[in-house]
């Protein structure tokens, strides 16, 4: 009951008056109390069986499924909270109860105003070249080495393919994660393309979240990297730390996960520019100019931000300092002129974002946009893109591709994609979709699927350029235009079984909500969704900022 108790106190503290409590020595009181019982209880116990009680009771998973989540969530969720939200200091100042001699709120308006105050005004833009360079993004491998052609793709669990008898089909099928054998051919397909760098942003272990391990997590990205250095053995591969690299998944304490840091970093160290190897160590992200250029690449690790990371209920506050480590980064980049690209797992604009994680970010962004030419993400296995838009003023200012995972979970064709970018300034040309379209590998499974050109971004629709204005405008037009929205909704879900044949205002209003900010706070707003309240119940729990002395 732990988890109703502290969403009860804390619903009822903040939003019902009728519930308010009546001063600060009230509300000390009654989180001693919870601090108390907490104290008491054998804590992964605990934590266990309220996880186990709260799946079971839920009736979406079964018994096994909800026993292995409840031992690998439940007593990081309960820890963390104990540690941080039952401590009477910390809750009722943040709560508005209580002073505090030790914590101080950050004030956000100040903090975006100060880091704008020296914006450059007025640059030249950076001239361009004749040149091009080419670069893959590759995400959400999600393969699974136990995959069964033949098997059941229904089973019931959350991955299914991998015994009884089914239509699980050879190269893959739309309810389950990627057959090593079409991992296999992606990579060569890809291997095919030209490319001067491959950004990779994570997620390699396939979605049996119930029954994995270190190993296991380790075992997948090991065979992934392995997989493409023999592929690319020359060529940059720029990789990121994904959610589902961690373990439990999702969870990721920052200095604290040395079994994968190290690891990551002993893996893609040898590869990638000196720094990398010891920044993977310390915060699981890393900058390095890529090799012969002006441009720097910025691995960064988006579980600082992500609200089902529960590790981050002890203090969500600029975990592992990521967003001071990222302006530092910018600034020192604009002082040497260079160019940016920004690789990341999860999209700040996304819902599983963080509000106040997001709304530094975007500023950052916004501060350093002449500087930075690219942010590219995954996480949510589609094709789309996130505007970020002033802070202040709400005008575009930049863009977040998000490119479609290669697994086909859930309903989607098995994509990569291309960039093509101006040698010289780095500013993104033009975008070229790959697909491997798994209804028709299923027809013929004797012959080796093709990855197929699905669109390239500037005929596809019909614009001159990628600029953050020319996608805003584009999006004016995909609300008022049914048929084009339709064509960005079925590529959105790559051609999959989850692409709409129409789609009216309402659901036009939706989607254009959903990518014309760079914060999903604003989204919610926009949509006036009151469908997410998992994500307005973490974004409570989790923010806003809170600085100890
Ligand atoms: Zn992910
Ligand atoms: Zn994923």
């Amino acid at each position: 009951m732990w988890i109703v108790t502290l969403y009860l106190i804390l619903s009822a503290v903040s939003a019902r008056p009728s519930f308010r409590l009546n001063s600060c020595s009230e509300c000390r009181a009654a989180f001693f109390t919870l601090k108390t019982l907490a104290d008491q209880s054998p804590g992964n116990e605990l934590g266990f069986e309220v996880a186990n009680k709260l799946c079971k009771m839920s009736h979406l998973e079964k018994d096994e499924v909800c026993l292995g989540l409840s031992a690998e969530l439940g007593p990081v969720f309960l820890a963390s909270l104990s540690d941080h939200y039952f401590d009477p200091d910390f809750a009722c100042f943040k709560l508005g109860y209580c002073e505090s001699p030790i914590f101080v709120k950050e004030n956000l308006t100040d903090w975006m105003s100060q880091v704008l105050s020296d914006k450059p005004n007025g640059l030249e833009p950076v001239a361009k070249s004749k040149a091009t360079v080419r670069f893959a993004h590759l995400t959400d491998l999600h393969f699974d080495m136990e995959y069964l052609a033949g098997s059941d793709e229904d089973c019931g669990l959350p991955l299914c393919c991998r015994s009884g008898s089914g239509k699980a089909g050879r190269w893959g099928s739309f309810k389950c994660d990627l057959p090593v054998e079409t991992l296999d051919i992606a990579i060569k397909s890809l291997a095919n393309q030209t490319v001067d760098f491959i950004v990779w942003t994570g997620d390699s272990p396939p979605h049996n979240v119930w029954n994995q391990s270190q190993a296991y997590q380790l075992s997948y990205i090991t065979k992934a990297t392995q997989l493409l250095r023999q592929h690319f053995p020359d060529t940059p591969i720029y990789p990121v730390l994904g959610n589902h690299g961690c373990y439990p998944f999702n969870i990721y304490g920052f200095g604290e996960e040395a079994w994968l840091t190290d690891t990551l970093s002993d893996l893609w160290g040898p590869f990638l520019p000196e720094g990398a190897a010891e920044s993977l160590k310390t915060i699981g992200s890393y900058s390095v100019l890529h090799p012969g250029s002006k441009l720097r690449v910025i691995s960064l690790n988006t579980q600082a931000c992500y609200n089902y990371n529960f590790r981050l209920l002890k203090d969500a506050t600029d975990p592992g300092k990521l967003i001071e480590w990222l302006r530092a980064e910018l600034d020192t980049a604009e002082r040497n002129g260079e160019l940016v690209y920004i690789a990341g797992h999860l999209p700040p604009g996304y819902g599983d974002c963080l509000d106040a994680w997001s709304w530094h970010y975007n500023t950052l962004i916004e501060r350093y946009v002449h500087i930075v030419k690219g942010q590219f993400f995954g996480h949510t296995h589609w094709d789309h893109f996130y505007i970020n838009r002033g802070v202040f003023s709400g005008l575009p200012v930049a863009v977040e591709w998000v490119a479609p995972s290669l697994t086909s979970y859930t309903y989607l064709n098995p994509s990569y994609r291309i960039f093509e970018a101006d040698a010289a300034s780095f500013d993104i040309a033009n975008i070229y979709q790959y697909r491997m379209n798994l209804a028709k590998a299923a027809v013929d499974p004797y012959s080796v699927p093709v990855w197929d050109l699905a669109y390239d971004f500037l005929s596809e629709y019909g614009v001159v350029d990628l600029k953050p204005e020319t996608i805003a405008a584009l999006y004016e037009q995909f609300n008022h235009d049914e048929t084009l929205m339709v064509r960005y909704l079925n590529n959105k879900f790559t051609g999959g079984l989850l692409g709409p044949k129409e789609c009216g205002p309402n659901c036009r209003q939706k989607e254009a909500c959903e990518v014309n900010f760079g914060v999903n706070q604003l989204v919610r707003e926009c949509q006036k969704s009151v469908d997410n309240i998992s994500n307005e119940m973490l974004n409570f729990l989790f923010g806003p900022w809170v600085y100890k002395l």
